[in-house]
């Protein structure tokens, strides 16, 4: 790491000696690359190229192609004016609450911040963000103030360490542009920089920009949390509470004309798109013992869907890995009123016939772990599901 860090440094250097104000890429602007610049954006789109062919990537083609139309939406009829820059957005599988732009325009979030995100326009806020990193060169113009602070070693190795060998080749073949990118997010003006312009951009597009600060909002509690590790994104990023504040202040400042057009959320273009994610990041979460941060998402899905059978089933999960007092009889209830919903929903038939193996009730364990394995299929777990089966029967 140290190697390549030094390898990087006359760039950094002559990056801090022209940090004059640089023209923004986009509408009314003519931007050329100059020869520092052209450079930058070769390694950054080798570290893309490198990060695509991970196995790394989220696959949801779908999903992906909804979070670029928000992105869209954002640039408006613009698009072409912001050449050569091309702001495409792609999902990384992990954990994290972080997201993070590269020099050329692509912009990578994780999941992990997804499934905390509750509507379209905090999904704008922080595309928005991101974007404006972008479009304002931060990296060109100062990488070397968050190079200085660098834990770049750290979130390789964490990293690593989630996703085996693999990912460990990539990070070593990754330049430390990206890893100060992707971990340090940029010094405090360049994200302030970000927060304002992401902040109007959703304003102009339309989005209520009072969800600008609840996506902060919702970003703190996940640092609040007993979670501090996964939320690299905020961690080392101006205080959460100030952000926070410099949105509603520049919220205020919005003209009344503008306020009136902008009031779209979008909660349910966004759980259209990301519900799958989101229970995904809610399994995960139980099963890492995250039991609030899982609490508090199924609250808001039980609100946003409440006809959801998977959602009950994901509430039955929660209820059986807790096990506090009365957590058994609120786990079969919201198994049966899953598969009431929807009588085939696996996580529920599975959920159901493990309780009641907990229970030593094997027949009624039998049934339902049976149906779980006739409907999921090819799922990891199904082999060991069905083995469980044949010693139940055995006995
Ligand atoms: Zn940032």
């Amino acid at each position: 790491m140290r190697g390549a860090a030094s390898s990087l440094l006359p760039l950094v250097l002559a990056a801090a000696g022209c940090s004059q104000r640089v023209t923004p890429f986009g509408p009314g602007h003519i931007v050329e690359l100059d020869e520092e610049e052209r450079r930058l954006w070769q390694t950054s789109m080798a570290d893309s190229e490198a990060v695509k062919a991970s196995g790394k990537l989220y696959r949801d083609a779908e999903l992906e192609a909804y979070l670029n139309s928000v992105l869209d939406r954002l640039l408006g009829e613009h698009r072409k004016a912001y050449l050569p820059l091309r702001p495409r957005v792609y999902i990384l599988d992990s954990p994290f609450v972080n997201a993070f732009a590269l020099p050329h325009g692509d912009i990578y979030v994780h999941t992990g911040i997804l499934g905390r995100i509750r509507n379209e326009a905090q999904l704008a806020m922080l595309l928005g963000h991101e974007l404006t990193h972008g479009t304002h060169r931060h990296a060109h113009q100062h990488l070397e103030h968050a190079y200085a602070s660098s834990g770049a070693a750290a979130y390789v190795s964490v990293l690593a360490a989630l996703g085996g060998g693999n990912v460990q080749n990539l990070a070593a073949g990754l330049s430390q542009l990206m890893l100060v990118a992707s971990m340090n997010g940029y010094s405090r003006d360049k994200e302030r920089q970000a927060d304002e312009v992401g902040l109007t951009l959703m304003a102009q597009a339309g989005y209520d920009p009072g969800e600008g600060r609840r996506m902060f909002e919702r970003m703190k509690d996940a640092a609040d949390s007993k979670d501090r590790g996964w939320n690299f994104y905020y961690s080392t990023h101006p205080k959460m509470s100030g952000r926070m504040e410099s949105c509603a202040e520049l919220v205020g400042r919005m003209s009344p004309e503008l306020l009136a057009e902008a009031k779209d959320t979008g909660v349910d273009r966004y759980l259209n798109a990301a519900l799958g994610l989101i229970h995904e990041e809610v399994e995960r979460h139980i099963v890492q013992g995250k039991y609030k941060l899982a609490t508090e998402t199924l609250a808001f899905l039980a609100g946003a869907r409440p006809q959801d059978a998977k959602t009950w089933a994901y509430r039955g999960d929660l209820c059986r890995a807790r096990g506090e007092p009365g957590d058994q009889d609120q786990a079969r209830r919201a198994y049966e009123r899953a598969l009431e919903l929807n009588p085939r929903e696996p996580v529920a038939l599975r959920g159901l016939g493990l309780l009641y193996l907990r229970q030593g009730n094997n027949q009624d364990a039998v049934r339902y772990l049976q149906a779980y394995a006739d409907e999921a299929g090819t799922a990891p777990d199904v082999p060991f599901i069905r083995q469980t089966i044949q010693r139940l029967k055995g006995e």
